[in-house]
């Protein structure tokens, strides 16, 4: 089945056609006709399947088919989402389906000046993409009118519902009118999350993809045997052989990015960081170079292992193991997004392996062993003192390399 066949707007259509989407993903044609019905939705399924727009295309063709009445102010569809930068994603993926059509969209989070979406909220918002936290300011500041709001959207459900986030959402689901539409979306869910997700929904219908491997089949993922102080030369020689591909490194602390990004710059290879102790605006902006590929390597945290989607991520490093275990699944899903194949590979130290168990235990499966032989491992380690004196005429090699390449493409 082809979006052209859907029962949608045309101008909807056209849209998706332009951004190249042509058939639904498996998540999209499962769950659009269910929440073109007005059902609530759980559904589950693995990262970089398409789930925003699974329910961005069925919400806006109802909000367009039936208009505001132009007294009501209130918002009628609430978005939320765990990080600032997922707000700003998922509002681009809203505006570029709804693009032409008469759809006021506005984007909130904790940081961002208010003045202005307080404006828009008095003129009327019908979709509002936000972060719990300030929807919840906005909405104890009496600007957030959700007398009439018609559904309400979780997206990464499972951690909006977990710790810190349900205060919020319980809060909200307080003030909205008793009818309204619920959807879930999520990578991930647990029993217990799950229970909770019911208690909040009537009779939600369920859809879920491949629940018997939570890791994308677009992903290859190893791991890989190495001491915790070695990590960083193997990062660099790993950095040094995908010289022209983009990296994204997970590690467990904002104090382990800036650290790790010193190691990588000492041997002149140069990263980005991105963790919460940076300003909103220095965020907005590493995620932007890191889009674009200006720079190729990015060092973070978890709160850029959910949702994000950048395109022409080759490779995942879990530099450290995550806390959490599904964090794994996360983390990994960042590369092998849509069509796209990934590569990830976790450095694992001794100290490490119980995490390495429990994340096993999680996935249900092992996961593939990437053997280093020993005197690869001290090749490794050996190569780093070569480069950082000859570091100059590596580089040189890498951009010959380039070059050479740059020459084959045309
Ligand atoms: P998820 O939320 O499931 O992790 P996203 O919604 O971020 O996934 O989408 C992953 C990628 O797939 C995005 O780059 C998006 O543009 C692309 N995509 C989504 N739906 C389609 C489609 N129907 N056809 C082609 N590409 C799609
Ligand atoms: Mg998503």
């Amino acid at each position: 089945m082809k979006f052209s066949q859907y029962h949608i707007s045309d101008r909807i259509k056209k849209n998706l056609h332009e951004l190249g989407f042509l058939k639904p993903t498996d998540i999209q044609y499962k769950s659009i006709p269910s929440i073109m019905k007005g059902e609530d939705v759980l559904a589950i399924a693995q990262t970089g399947t398409g789930k925003t727009a699974a329910f961005a295309i069925p919400i806006i063709d109802k909000l367009y088919t039936k208009r505001r009445h132009r007294d009501n102010k209130s918002v009628r569809c609430l978005v939320m989402v765990p990080t600032r930068e997922l707000a700003v994603q998922i509002s681009e993926v809203f505006s570029k389906i709804a693009k032409s059509l008469p759809l006021n969209i506005l984007t909130t989070f904790g940081g961002a000046d208010q003045t202005i979406q307080i404006e828009a909220l008095k003129k009327g918002v019908d979709i509002l993409i936000s972060t719990p936290g300030r929807m919840f300011d906005l909405r104890a500041q009496g600007y957030l009118d959700m007398s009439e709001t018609e559904v309400l959207i979780l997206d990464e459900a499972d951690h909006m519902l977990a710790l810190g986030f349900i205060k919020d959402i319980e809060d909200v689901i307080k003030h909205l009118p008793r009818k309204h539409q619920t959807l879930f979306f999520s990578a991930t869910i647990d029993e217990k999350i799950k229970d909770l997700a019911y208690s909040i929904v009537k009779n939600p219908i369920r859809i879920q993809l491949s629940p018997k491997d939570p890791v994308s089949k677009n992903v290859d993922h190893q791991v890989a045997y190495i001491e915790m102080d070695d990590k960083r030369f193997f990062l660099e020689r790993m950095i040094r052989e995908k010289i022209e591909s983009k990296i994204l490194v997970f590690v467990r602390t904002k104090v382990r990015a800036e650290r790790v990004a010193k190691a990588m710059e000492r041997v002149d290879i140069k990263t980005l960081t991105m963790h919460g102790d940076k300003h909103q605006e220095d965020r907005l902006e590493v995620m932007e170079l890191f889009r674009k590929g200006d720079i190729k390597v990015l060092i973070a945290t978890d709160i850029s292992a959910r949702g994000i989607d950048i395109p022409g991520i080759h490779y995942v490093i879990n530099y450290d193991l995550p806390d959490v275990p599904e964090n794994y699944v996360h983390r990994v899903g960042r590369t092998g997004r849509g069509a796209e194949r990934g590569h990830a590979l976790t450095f694992c130290a001794p100290e490490e392996k119980p995490v390495l168990e429990m994340i096993q235990g999680f996935l249900g499966k092992e996961i593939k062993q990437m053997e280093i032989d020993k005197s690869d491992y001290r090749m490794t380690l050996a190569l780093t003192e070569e480069v950082n004196t000859n570091w100059q005429k590596l580089l040189d090699e890498a951009a010959e390399m380039k070059q050479k390449k740059r020459k084959k493409k045309r």
